[in-house]
């Protein structure tokens, strides 16, 4: 541990609203304490920023989107810049790991090969796609030629979570930035560092003032400013579904500013009788609720598992669960489970552990906190039998690293509890019957279904929720432009 040591040592923390350009305190001069998960201790003090902020911010980025700087280059242009910034993410891969790890609680292992390249590639992706898309003419014959043109909507304000700090920040930047539009961003309050050092490298990259702005602080204030902006023409979240309704709210009471949703899930798992290799099965189950300590919003939370072949199952989750979820210290390169991200989160998720004892499901594993002599938030992976689907534990999100596992008899019943839930993010289903695959896939209401597989697709597949899981858009592929521009027609008569 020497080696990761003292690069931790030699890192410095951006710390300062990113506006305009340049770093800058609050306008208020406040700051806030954020602390690493894994044992409490102060990482940083951060700007926290009020409604002057997002004021300046704003008028930063609207004063960058009427210049035509930005929006006005030629889309080959934008891209080159953009497939720069995505280079220089990858370029400090080891230091922007090594920040989501402190700040999240995130393995090392994960933030180095998964969460920070997929925030290059994500920016990338997009940038790429821009000069390769057309607009249209209408068919509406010789009298007149109509153009059906897409513009940048402006100003676009993006408000993203704790759970991947640099990732979703790409899901909203990529296409965002890629069609043309200046962005204010406001990340989750406990993990802002990795973003401002994004910022930075978008500044690096030649990104000019005014078009990628992040403002820091809390959610109730300067999200809150954000969503009732009118001069934020449209508004991207990601996070819970309680805020998301606030956005909405904010939205249809100040400027009808367009929103986009990706909320909350509680996504099934469904495995039949006739499914394959049990192990794999399990390796799988248990990566879709144990990956990045269950803190994911598509995470699998739900299994349903047909009553004949669960115990069966049952037991191969669990001791997978004991032999590769291994739970310790983010920065061990063989920690899979790190700390939930803070303690308020931490007692909320062992809140539910005990809801779910109390209700009469079984904890087979797990079931509480471990290794609290570090001071760090973890919680070991708990998985809960005997579960039925009005549980708590069955119904609402829990955000943490347990899995609520609810037998059925047939497929009729497998589809009634799989859709038996407010939400409608992601599903999967474990069968070995094409048709029976084909079917489930079709009648399961939810925005991605995996087969044989926990899958949220890659970014070629739009990712977005049904009920209460979402509203109003998607990310990742070319579906995620759209939301971000605006749709214009231009009619000119032809006839003299
Ligand atoms: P959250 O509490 O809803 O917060 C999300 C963001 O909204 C944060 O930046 C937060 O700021 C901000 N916020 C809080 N109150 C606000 C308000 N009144 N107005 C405007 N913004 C406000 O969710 P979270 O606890 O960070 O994240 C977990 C949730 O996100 C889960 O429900 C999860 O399922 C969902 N999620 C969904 C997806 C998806 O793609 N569908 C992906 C990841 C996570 P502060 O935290 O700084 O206060
Ligand atoms: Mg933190």
């Amino acid at each position: 541990m020497t080696g990761i040591a003292e690069e931790v040592a030699a890192l410095t923390f951006r710390t300062r609203a990113f506006i305009d350009g340049a770093f800058v305190d609050a306008a208020s001069g406040r700051t806030y304490r954020v602390e690493n998960p894994a044992n409490g201790r102060t990482l940083a003090e951060v700007a926290e920023c009020d409604a002057e902020d997002v004021d300046r911010a704003v008028a930063a980025a609207k004063r960058a989107a009427e210049s035509g700087v930005w929006s006005g280059m030629a889309p080959g242009d934008r891209k080159r810049l953009l497939v720069r910034f995505a280079d220089l993410i990858d370029e400090h891969v080891g230091e922007l790991a090594l920040i989501e790890s402190l700040d999240v609680g995130k393995p090392i292992s994960d933030t180095r090969a998964l969460d920070i390249p997929d925030t290059a590639a994500c920016i990338r992706w997009h940038a790429e796609a821009i000069d390769k898309l057309y607009d249209q003419v209408a068919p509406t014959g010789p009298g007149a030629v109509a153009m059906v043109v897409r513009e940048p909507i402006g100003v676009v304000g993006a408000i993203v979570p704790w759970n991947y700090p640099a990732q979703m920040a790409a899901w909203k930047l990529g296409p965002a930035l890629a069609t043309g539009n200046c962005v204010v961003i406001k990340p989750a309050q406990v993990t802002s560092l990795s973003l401002l050092r994004i910022a930075e490298l978008a500044a690096e990259a030649g990104l000019p003032a005014g078009v990628l702005n992040v403002v820091t602080g809390p959610g109730s204030v300067v999200g809150t400013a954000i969503a009732r902006h009118p001069d934020v023409g449209a508004v991207a979240f990601t996070g819970s579904t309680e805020v998301g309704r606030t956005v909405l709210a904010h939205s249809a009471e100040s400027n009808l500013k367009r929103v986009m949703l990706e909320l909350g899930g509680k996504s099934p798992q469904i495995v039949m009788a006739d499914a394959a290799n049990l192990d794999r099965v399990a390796e799988r189950v248990s990566a879709a609720i144990f990956w990045n300590m269950g803190e994911n919003c598509s995470a699998g939370s739900r299994l349903l598992v047909d009553r004949r072949v669960k115990d069966d199952l049952l037991a191969r989750l669990v001791h997978v669960t004991g032999s590769t979820w291994l739970v310790g210290d983010p920065l061990d390169e063989a920690t899979r489970v790190g700390p939930l991200v803070t303690r308020v989160h931490m007692e909320r998720v062992l809140g539910y552990i005990e809801a779910g004892t109390r209700e009469g499901a079984r904890a087979v594993t797990g079931g509480g906190r471990v290794l609290e002599e570090t001071g760090g938030y973890f919680v070991a992976p708990t998985i809960f039998d005997d579960a039925t689907n009005d549980m708590r534990i069955a119904q609402e999100e829990i955000f943490g690293p347990v899995l609520t596992v609810v037998a059925f008899d047939g497929e009729d019943e497998a589809i009634r509890l799989a859709n038996d839930t407010d939400y409608g993010l992601a599903a999967s289903i474990y069968t070995e019957n094409v048709r029976t695959a084909h079917r489930m896939a079709r009648a399961v209401h939810a925005g991605t279904v995996g087969v044989n597989c926990y899958s949220e697709g890659d970014l070629t597949t739009p990712f977005g929720g049904f009920k209460l899981s979402g509203f109003g858009g998607h990310d990742k592929s070319v579906h995620a432009h759209d939301q971000y521009m605006e749709l214009k027609t231009i009619w000119i008569d032809m006839a003299d």
